[in-house]
Parts: structure tokens; sequence; C-alpha cells
């Protein structure tokens, strides 16, 4: 057993610039392939020394992308190298590779043998020309791949351009900030303001323009933005990256009450957090307060994230707070979520639609009277499809009688979802003709999501999610 004993700094990290020199890979199997691929991308002039190789490295030599030097290994081949990779899988020839470089003083790397090799192969995050490199020395480097996986999620892919683009300007930037200082400051102002905002926009020409007026003002003012982010139906799990780096990076978030306490947990521990939720039954005033608080965090030249359960743009006002924002001239962006319908459909097994069975989804709400009256039940009743309900807790009586009013039969499957992808999911089953019954009975709450149509009958069978109990209780009931 090799005992590692750690010392202040055992590797000294460095970048190589391979352009055009020569790399030696001994080893032509899918370790070597995996090598290669790394090493390609550096333009390195790459020599593999190997009696066979695998398919894809046959198709490199092919493409004429890579030199291939067939047979057994010869020191021969170290000749010109600049840098060598032993990756051959028998200790024999790599302890040989290893001795010969050596001798040569030619660093070498002896895949997964820390003592063999004079250098290593980080774990790497790529956001070129901006690069993260992990070493554990050869200690663990299991950690160091974890630890890649976590920052892999946590740096956005618009690093690489921002990093691209300050390279551009980086003489303007230190004619136009010549003090250390000065000029720090304003580096890690970009990082979070809204010249990289806009390259994760995709704008890269607004990034650009926002970036030299940033560098001919004489104080870079403070850029604020709102962030709409749809923070899904409540598990944590079904947040996207973007979500998740928003609510890393905010000054304050404002919140539905819809929005589970686990997502806020994953939010940056000293963002300011404030609830504007709206219980049905609330109004207007809620919203007016909404926008006011958007804006006046936002000049103040805060990251704003307005979290809204599900998607900002189902049922979540999303479209009108952009608007507000839009005629306020705040920059926004919007990062879509989980809607209920796709969640509680997925959490209760429910295809929502299927070659046998449905054709068409309906996205409605039954939130009030009024807005069952604006609903076209002729077309919402027809066969094979689905309708996803959405706040329709407090309206199933009606729901129930206007489809089969206008011809959906009382047969029809419906499943309503209680507090859908949460720990305290509830699934309760039954036939359009007993809906309000059904819910009644079970005392079924908000936020609970129904979705009827023929495809409703598979939740049984393909329930995965939960107890199976509150699954297959009805099913029982009804045997
Ligand atoms: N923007 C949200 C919907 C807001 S309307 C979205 O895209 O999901 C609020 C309604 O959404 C609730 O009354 C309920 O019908 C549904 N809903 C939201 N989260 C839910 C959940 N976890 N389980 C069941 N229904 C949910």
């Amino acid at each position: 057993m090799t005992h590692f004993t750690p010392t202040p700094m055992s590797l000294y990290p460095l970048f190589a610039d391979l352009a055009g020199r020569t790399v030696l890979v001994v080893g032509g199997g899918v370790v070597a392939e995996r090598k290669i691929a790394a090493l390609l991308k550096t333009g390195a002039f790459i020599r593999v020394g190997a009696p066979q190789v695998t398919g894809t490295i046959a198709a490199w030599v092919g493409e004429a992308r890579i030199d291939w030097q067939r047979g057994d290994y010869d020191p021969v081949l170290l000749d010109d190298a600049w840098l060598v990779i032993a990756a051959t899988g028998d200790a024999g020839i790599n302890a040989r590779v290893a001795d010969e470089a050596g001798r040569r003083r030619v660093l070498v790397n002896v895949v997964d043998d820390a003592v063999l090799s004079t250098f290593q192969v980080p774990a790497v995050i790529d956001r070129s020309p901006l690069l993260v490199a992990i070493s554990s020395a050869g200690a663990a480097p299991m950690l160091a791949r974890a630890l890649r996986e976590r920052l892999e999620i946590l740096l956005d892919h618009a690093l690489g351009p921002l990093a691209a683009l300050l390279g551009r300007y980086r003489n303007a930037i230190r004619a136009a900030r010549p003090r250390l200082e000065t000029r720090r400051r304003f580096y890690s102002e970009l990082l979070d303001g809204s010249v990289a905002s806009l390259l994760r926009a995709r704008r890269p020409r607004a990034a650009e323009r926002v970036l030299k007026a940033a560098i001919a003002a004489s104080t870079p003012g403070a850029h604020g933005e709102v962030v709409l982010v749809g923070a899904g139906p409540g598990d944590p799990g079904l947040l996207t990256l973007h979500a998740l780096r928003a609510l890393n990076e905010a000054d304050v978030i404002l919140h539905d009450r819809l929005v589970s306490a686990d997502v806020l947990d994953l939010a940056r521990r000293d963002a300011q957090r404030i609830e504007v939720g709206k219980r049905t039954g609330d109004h207007a005033g809620i919203q007016d307060l909404i926008h006011a608080l958007m804006l006046e965090h936002a000049r103040a030249g805060r990251r704003v994230v307005r979290l809204k359960g599900g998607d900002p743009f189902v049922f979540g006002r999303g479209g009108e707070e952009i608007e507000f924002l839009r005629a306020h001239g705040i920059a926004y962006r919007v990062v879509p979520g989980i809607t209920a319908a796709l969640a509680c459909a997925a959490y209760a097994g429910v295809p929502l639609t299927h070659r046998d069975h449905a054709q068409s989804v309906h996205l409605v709400t039954a939130h009030c009277k009024r807005s069952l009256d604006t609903l076209d039940w002729r077309a919402l009743a027809a066969e094979r499809q689905t309708l996803a309900v959405y706040m329709g807790v407090g309206e199933l009586a009606a729901v129930q009688d206007r489809l089969i009013g206008y011809g959906r039969g009382a047969d029809t499957p419906f499943v309503l979802v209680e507090n859908g992808s949460r720990p305290d999911q509830r699934v309760v089953t039954g036939t359009l003709g007993e809906l309000a019954g059904r819910a009644r009975d079970e005392a079924v709450h908000a936020p609970a999501l129904l979705i009827i149509g023929e495809v409703a009958a598979l939740a049984p069978q393909l329930a995965w999610f939960g107890e199976p109990a509150a699954v297959q209780a009805p099913l029982a009931a009804a045997a």
C-alpha cells in the first residue's frame, strides 16, 4: 500500500500550451482513447504508439487527426515528445515508459499511477477560455471528480463567452482603470452584473455595448435585474440549473406562498426572502405590491429573483410582470419551471398523451365561476384528449357537471393530485361522475391538480412515487 503524506503543496499547477507540439500516447485502448479525445482539443500533434487501437482511434487516424505508430512500444517514440501519457494497462510497459521519459527529462503521466507520474491530469471544468482544474495530487481522484461535477452545475456556460469578451477588452479596461484596486472592483461587478446576464440571455452584442459603456463611465452604475424563475411543483430536484444558479446569486427573493421550503433552502443564505404569496380570494393589491417591490430592489442595483411555483408563464402572471418590467426599463430574464400539470402527471404515473388514448392536452384553470364561463366546454368535453385543470378544488362540481353536460362520459377516469411531487403527495382516483364526491370524501385541499381523460386510467398501474396505498384504495373499493 502506498502511503500518502500531505505536504503544503506537492504539485505545481500549470496550463500547458501544446498546440503543434508532439504528445506521445502509449496504448490504444479505451483509456488511451479518452486521453486522446482531451488532447485533440489542444491542437497538439498526437502520436499514438500501440499494436492495436480502438475503432474511434482508428477513425481519428483515418481523418489524419493523429499519427499512429503501429507496433510494440519503442523508446524511439519519445524522441521529440514534450509530454507522454502511458495508458497501456500493462504495468511493466508503463514503468518502462515512465523510466525512459524520465531520463529524457520529458514529463510523463502514467494513468492511475501517481507514483510513476511526473505530471498529473486534473479534473477539468471547461468554460473555454476559462478552465477550472482540480487536483488531489493523486490522493483521491474520485473526490476531485465528484467536486468537478458539483462545480460543473454551479458554473454557468456564459462564463466562457464572458472570459473571451474580457480578453478582448483587457487593455481598454487596464487603460481606463489604471489602479489595481478599482480594476478589481470593476471586474467583480462585471461578474455579477448585466454584462454576464446579457451573455446568459445569448445577447453578445448587447453585452459588448454595455461593457463598452461601463468602461467609459467614470462610476460604474449599479444595474439590478429581475430573474423570473419557475420553482417547479415542490420537489427541489425538479429545479433547472439556471434556477439553481439564480437562487445562488440572488440578493432578494420575492416568492409565492406555493414555493416549497425545500426549494427556498437552496437559495443563497444571506438573500433577503420576501413572501408575496396570494391565497385564492386575495386581490389585485398584491400584484401591485409585487410590481413595486421588483422595481424598488432592481433600481437599487440588486439581483432580484421573482420565484413562482411551477412555471412563471403558466397561470403565473409572469407575462404581466415582465410587461411591467419592460415598461419601466428593468432588465429581466425568464427561467422556465416544471409546471404542475407535467409534474403531477409524471409523479402520479399518468402519461398526458398516449398513442392509444389521447392526442392532445389542454391546460385550463377553473379558478372561479367566471373563469369557467369563458372556457369552450364543447371542445373540452371531446374524447381522446386530456384536461389538466389548475386551481380547481373549489369548482369540482361545476367542472363535473359541465363536462358531462357537454357529452363527456361519466365513466371517464380522473386523477386528483394533491401536493404533487412533495413528500405528502396524495393521489385520488375515480370517474368523472363521482369527482366532486370523491374529493369531498377524501378532503382534498389546494394545491391540487386535476387530470381528466382516458390516460388517467393508467395511474394505478404506472404509479411509482410515494406509498402505493393512496392509489390503490379506490381500486379496492371498486372491486
Ligand atoms: N405557475 C404554476 C401554477 C400556478 S396556479 C404552475 O405552472 O404550476 C396554482 C395551481 O397550480 C394550484 O391551485 C394547483 O392547481 C396547481 N399546483 C401548483 N403546484 C402544485 C402541486 N405541487 N401539486 C398539485 N397542484 C399544484
